[in-house]
């Protein structure tokens, strides 16, 4: 399903190098305030090069799916101003993609067939183990497994500069399709960023993990990796972190100055009081030509100060 509704440009792209990013959710529930930091953070960035911002719902996990939330996060972004380019991608309308990418993994000799229950592969030490690829077997009802490469490397993070994570977390062999059919999130991320030409993956440093996985899979596409930057995760002074699970901070769409400004001062901002009492649309505006990454903490957490 492609929606046809389409925004106009935030802002004239005068400064364009070809810059495309995106703002990805899964549609697991309303937006919080953890997710719409990221979703300003990365509209900010593209519009302060005079970019595209995509927006792409990562619908491919139906059974934790919560009905409407398509929806109500587009009426959220809508409602504060973070007007995406051009049409929505819904994943799940991508499988014959997905199918033909995978298709080209396994000519490259890069997959093999694995009958080993979730519960086994959910395990790091088990996924070593995992003997199927060994066997080069054909099932009936088996999952679909990438072998990776071992060879990895430290990645560069546009603001947290070199992340080198420690190796055990990236097991050698990873499903890119399950048993049941669907598709895994590594994968169908990495196939839509190189179909849509994504040239920075700006997200939550919870996700810094994936990178590892995804770049293993644009060296089996034989395709150049996007940069990527991930901001702080916003935790409660508790430590934890906000989620579409523990309901935290959710957004009211009628307070969407308060909220932009609050996310704003998140990613180093000051808007002046009058500011503050201004129209969304206005305040994205002083923040596109304010924007600077230099006055992020690169960090991987911050704590909300507005949360008890
Ligand atoms: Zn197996």
């Amino acid at each position: 399903m492609i929606t046809a509704l389409k925004h106009p440009r935030t802002k004239i792209a005068s400064r364009s190098h070809g810059y495309i990013g995106r703002f990805a959710p899964s549609p697991s529930g309303d937006l919080h305030f953890g997710s719409l930091v990221t979703a300003l953070g990365s509209f900010l960035q593209a519009k302060s090069q005079g970019g595209q911002w995509l927006l792409r719902i990562e619908d491919i996990d139906p059974p934790r799916e919560v009905a409407g939330s398509s929806e109500s996060i587009k009426r959220c972004l809508e409602a504060h101003h973070l007007l995406w380019d051009g049409n929505i991608v819904y994943q799940s309308s991508r499988g014959d993609l997905y199918n033909e990418k995978i298709q080209y993994l396994t000519e490259q000799g890069l997959t093999y067939q694995c009958q080993c229950s979730r519960a086994q592969l959910a395990n790091p030490d088990f996924g070593r183990l995992c003997v199927c690829a060994d066997q080069n077997m054909s099932f009936e009802n088996s999952a679909v497994r990438f072998r990776s490469y071992d060879d990895q490397k430290p990645f560069y993070d546009e603001l947290l500069g070199k992340v080198d994570l420690p190796r055990h977390d990236v097991p050698m062999q990873f499903t890119v399709k399950r048993k049941d059919n669907l598709f895994a999130y590594q994968l169908a991320v990495v196939v839509d960023d190189i179909e849509q030409g994504i040239t920075e993956v700006v997200r939550g440093a919870d996700l810094l993990n994936a990178t590892l996985f995804q770049l293993a899979l644009y060296k089996g596409f034989d395709c150049p990796a996007p940069k990527f930057l991930h901001f702080p995760v916003v935790v409660s002074e508790f430590g934890k972190k906000l989620s579409k699970q523990n309901h935290a901070c959710e957004i009211n769409n009628n307070d969407a100055s308060n909220n932009l400004i609050n996310a704003l001062a998140f990613l180093g901002l000051s808007p002046s009081k009058e500011l503050k009492q201004d129209s969304a649309q206005n305040i994205l505006e002083w923040a596109i030509c304010e924007w600077d990454l230099s006055n992020i903490p690169a960090k991987t957490e911050c704590i909300d100060n507005r949360i008890g």
